[in-house]
């Protein structure tokens, strides 16, 4: 295994390099495996951030791609109250095409060779069976298994899912006052594994629904599970006379064809990345719709591996026992987080999205590295 890191003057030429504490090349040729590991931050303790896999067209796709997710994750860590920094690793190649255990035991070879500044997770292209693989060459992996008492680890999505409900709960009560959940209407894109579970706690709230999926099968579930729920082809759901619009889909979803079809008060979903470009929050902003900064509401998913990793390595970093109890009230603290984002932002006429920068930044910035987590 050729294990390489980048130099600042090479990652200088990238757009999105901002000081980075490493990024890491790695190439085995016994099992085909290229990636990339970069570590922006370290401020607040190690990097932790998902695996992803895709079949980047050249490295420096993927190197700009691990920049920009690295330090993504450094303010996602942050204002999640994590006493975790950012990192994030990419592995170039289409998974269905030639991932295998070799390959991915061989990542875990990779992941390891950083000795614990890093810790990986599932994302796009990875799943569990992924982490399994790398599991077998590095302690620094999670998204693993349950320990069969469903305590902590496991699937993380319900827990994202119960985060994002959280941030609508802030954005409503926000935007209309108390009891602001009563005769709303939330159209969901997307009922996958966050959006289905989003659906679930707000119907048991009683909250009309408006949805949409590019899968007819869990439609079909949904109307079975949900009756009074509306259905919208994937591409009206845009336009659609509700509260709330919740992308629980892909990335871009906010742009400059969708924005102008809106009439929602709230955009709060799941989605990674739901702005194409940084104006397009400006024209959000321009229609009076309050967007709920993306990584800020959907950090259930890393809160619920965080104390699964702290668990496993047993060092309690909180000043309570790590129970699934605790990291759920914890998760439900992003609408107290959601609140202060807003606040700030009214404060100092920014938008939602540089009031999470500067909140995010206020907390890893200047603060010293937490040793020994
Ligand atoms: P998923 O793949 O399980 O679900 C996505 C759903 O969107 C699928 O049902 C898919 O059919 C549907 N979809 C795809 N294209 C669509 C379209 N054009 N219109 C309508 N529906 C469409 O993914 P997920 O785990 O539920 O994650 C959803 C989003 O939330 C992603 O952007 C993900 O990055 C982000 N996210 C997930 C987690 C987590 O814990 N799973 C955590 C943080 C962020």
């Amino acid at each position: 295994m050729n294990i390489q890191d980048l130099r600042a003057d090479e990652l200088a030429a990238f757009a999105d390099y901002d000081g980075h504490e490493r990024v890491r090349r790695i190439e085995d040729p016994e099992t085909g495996l290229l990636a990339f590991i970069g570590v922006h931050n370290r401020n607040l303790g190690p990097a932790l951030g998902g695996c992803r896999m895709l079949p980047y067209e050249s490295e420096a796709a993927a190197i700009r791609d691990v920049l920009r997710l690295s330090r993504g994750m450094t303010y996602k860590n942050a204002l999640a109250g994590l006493p975790l920094g950012g990192g994030k690793s990419v592995i170039i190649g289409d998974p269905f095409k030639i991932k295998n255990e070799a390959l991915m035991t061989a990542m875990g070879r990779a992941v390891n060779s950083l000795k614990g500044d890093y810790i990986t997770a599932e994302d796009s292209g990875t799943g569990e069976r992924d982490m399994i693989a790398m599991a077998k060459e590095t302690e620094y992996v999670v998204g693993l298994p349950g320990d069969g008492t469903g305590d902590l680890g496991g699937n993380p999505s319900p827990i994202t899912a119960w985060g994002v409900y959280s941030g609508i709960r802030a954005a409503t009560r926000h935007r209309y006052g108390a009891n602001a959940m009563i005769g709303l209407k939330v159209a969901v894109q997307g009922l996958g594994a966050v959006g289905y579970d989003l659906c679930r706690y707000l119907y048991e709230e009683g909250v009309e629904l408006v949805v949409t999926d590019v899968r007819q099968a869990v439609l079909e579930q949904i109307c079975a599970e949900m009756p009074d729920v509306h259905v919208m082809q994937p591409e009206n759901i845009f336009s659609v006379d509700a509260n709330v619009f919740a992308p629980c889909a892909l990335g871009a979803q906010l742009n400059e064809n969708t924005i102008p079809q809106m009439n929602f008060d709230i955009v709060a979903g799941a989605a990674n990345n739901q702005l194409a470009t940084s104006q397009d929050e400006d024209r959000l902003t321009q229609k009076n719709i309050l967007y709920v900064p993306d990584y800020a509401i959907n950090a259930g998913g890393v809160i619920a591996v965080a104390y699964e990793y702290f668990r496993r390595i047993d060092t309690n970093p909180f000043p309570y026992a790590l129970t699934r109890d605790a990291m759920i009230a914890h998760v439900g603290r992003i609408e107290q987080t959601i609140e202060k984002i807003f606040l700030l932002a009214e404060q100092q006429n920014i938008t939602t999205g540089r009031a999470a920068d500067r909140l995010a930044e206020s907390i890893f910035l200047h603060r010293q590295r937490v040793s020994g987590i």
